[in-house]
């Protein structure tokens, strides 16, 4: 048996008849998946320790086989369970688990992670949905893995300037200044005005995706430069996993839905 871990769900499925199969971001082990048996049936052990939004200490037993773990029980730390309610805050938690799950691989475990995803639930708990913070925590994740797009300098030249002219691909690592532009091809290169330019490496000075959140009420950004710098970083952070997200195309569609509703 071994300590109780501090960690989180990031995904939980039916196996069987009454157990759950669950992948947990831990600190201890990072990445892992594991099984709670009779969890379905009966939730004495773990309480809400198998829903989102909620930092736990998870006993984890020994491996049964291969690279599952027994899931023994969980002990609730904090939750933030109310994002639930929110469609919007709980399709951004939903992505920010996605990603965690996608990117980072299995029982490597990185000790910025779950700070980075509990600020996030903070900030949604704050702020309500926020691209800055969302943008935040996909620069932080990406960093954490060393795949963070170049933004201070072209990433193929290492020239500082980035100019109109400037384009985004992902596939070299961030942007590329106007004369390496030339080489840049595929359909996930994309123009990156030095507005939207300047607003990624505003969000980048700050510590968290809660301090972030404040970059959403500066007016020297536009809404042109949130959606072009949203563009990138999702079109970089689908590069890196390399199929595309569900949580992404359900945020894509709240986001079609809410802007055919009548305005009041
Ligand atoms: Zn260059």
């Amino acid at each position: 048996m071994t300590p109780a871990d501090l960690g989180i769900v990031l995904r939980a499925t039916p196996l069987r008849e009454s157990d759950l199969l669950v992948v947990l971001y831990t600190e201890t082990h990072g990445r892992v998946s594991a099984v709670a048996r009779g969890a379905r049936k009966s939730q004495r052990r773990f309480a809400v320790t198998l829903s989102s939004l909620v930092l736990a200490r998870y006993q984890l037993g020994r491996r049964p086989r291969g690279d599952v773990w027994g899931l023994e029980s969980g002990e609730v730390v904090r939750e933030w369970t109310q994002l639930a309610f929110d469609m919007a805050s709980h399709a951004h938690a939903g992505y920010a688990a996605e990603l965690v799950g996608a990117l980072l691989p299995a029982e490597s475990p990185e000790p910025t992670v779950l700070p980075l995803v509990t600020s996030l639930w903070d900030s949604l708990v704050t702020n309500g949905p926020s691209p800055a913070a969302l943008r935040a925590f996909e620069l932080a994740l990406m960093d954490v893995i060393g795949q963070r797009p170049a933004l201070d300098a072209c990433a193929a030249c290492g020239s500082p300037e980035l100019v109109r002219g400037t384009v985004f691909d992902p596939a070299r690592g961030g942007v590329i200044c106007k004369p390496c532009a030339a080489m840049s091809r595929g359909p996930a290169v994309r123009p990156l005005p030095p507005e939207t330019l300047a607003y990624l490496r505003a969000i980048s000075t700050h510590p968290s995706p809660e301090s972030a959140a404040t970059l959403d009420r500066d007016e020297q950004f536009t809404s042109v430069d949130r959606a072009s710098a949203r563009d990138a970083m999702v079109a970089m952070v689908v590069a890196l996993v390399g199929h595309p997200l569900r949580s992404l195309e359900y945020i894509a569609k709240l986001g079609a839905a809410a802007r055919r509703a009548p305005h009041p």
